[in-house]
């Protein structure tokens, strides 16, 4: 008999957030699979559980704890903070799992997107989860233009150093919309900033801790793409206005600072 694949949540940040099965669950199973040994190490020293643990990253390979499954072995999948295999390693492992017919079974619990969604005021019918934005700023701008028409709201995962860059990418490609940046949610510092892209990419100094963003969705029946500041730009530019006076006319016509659209034109202009 093959064991039993446990993905299991742990907490965002607040250890009161793990759940009594969970806790049970990591005492139980024979052995725990861990994102990274360390970081679990101190979360079930805190819950005094003794399970041995073993690596699980993106870089180890499924077929290692497939076979300890297929051997009899009962495994909990964790990552380092909520819900394994949301932008996190453990989708591999399930797939793998389901192929050779093992059990997978759950242990829900935190989740940074729906935490901060549930909070966020916009709407929570219908959204997007989009995870991480791609490293390069082309195909950022990619994935960004093919969420500008979609009318659900849209959650981010976003890391401190870029937040602000991703905002007035939104900006640019999405035009002004509602949006929340949820920080440090289930943390000392929880903090909601619910604004527009404008007001919160202008007043985002030096940010710290992890964020989630989330976008309201498109609520223009045109395509928003045409609204884009930075096509106006080049028309103006084109029609032989001169670089100052577009950003100026283009800043007052969006309803933008002259910064963030000087910004976008530099951004712009490095990636030509
Ligand atoms: N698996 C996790 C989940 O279920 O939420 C997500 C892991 S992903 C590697 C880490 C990202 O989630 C962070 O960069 C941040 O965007 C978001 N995140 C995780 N914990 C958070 C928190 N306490 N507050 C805000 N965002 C958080």
């Amino acid at each position: 008999m093959s064991g039993i694949l446990y993905l299991v949540a742990t907490p965002i940040g607040n250890l009161e957030d793990i759940t009594f099965r969970a806790v049970r669950i990591l005492r139980e199973v024979d052995i725990i699979a861990a994102e990274d040994t360390r970081h679990t190490r101190k979360l079930l020293a805190h819950f005094e559980i003794h399970t041995p643990l073993i690596r699980y990253d993106e870089y180890t390979d499924a077929a290692k704890i497939i076979e300890l499954l297929l051997d009899g072995k009962n495994i909990a999948c964790v990552s380092d903070a909520g819900l394994p295999a949301i932008s996190d390693p453990g989708a591999n492992l399930v797939k793998a799992a389901v192929e050779k017919n093992i059990q997978v079974c759950p242990i829900p619990g935190a989740n940074a997107a729906l935490s901060a969604l549930i909070c966020s005021a916009l709407d929570t019918t219908k959204f997007t989860f989009a995870g991480f934005l791609p490293k390069s700023t082309k195909n950022r701008k990619e994935i960004l233009t093919e969420l500008s028409t979609h009318a659900e709201t849209l959650i981010f995962y976003e890391a401190p150093h870029r937040i602000k860059k991703i905002l007035e990418e939104m900006l640019e490609v999405f035009g002004n919309r509602k949006a929340v940046i949820a920080r440090e949610l289930t943390k000392i510092h929880e903090e909601f900033r619910r604004a527009d892209l404008i007001s919160l990419a202008e007043n985002l100094d030096a940010p710290r801790g992890e964020f989630v963003i989330i976008v309201e969705g498109c609520t223009k029946i045109e395509n928003p793409v045409e609204e884009n500041f930075l096509d106006v730009y080049i028309k103006l530019i084109e029609g032989g206005t001169d670089k100052k006076a577009a950003i100026r006319e283009v800043a007052q016509k969006f309803n933008l600072s002259r910064r963030a659209v000087y910004n976008a034109v530099l951004d712009f202009e490095n990636n030509l």
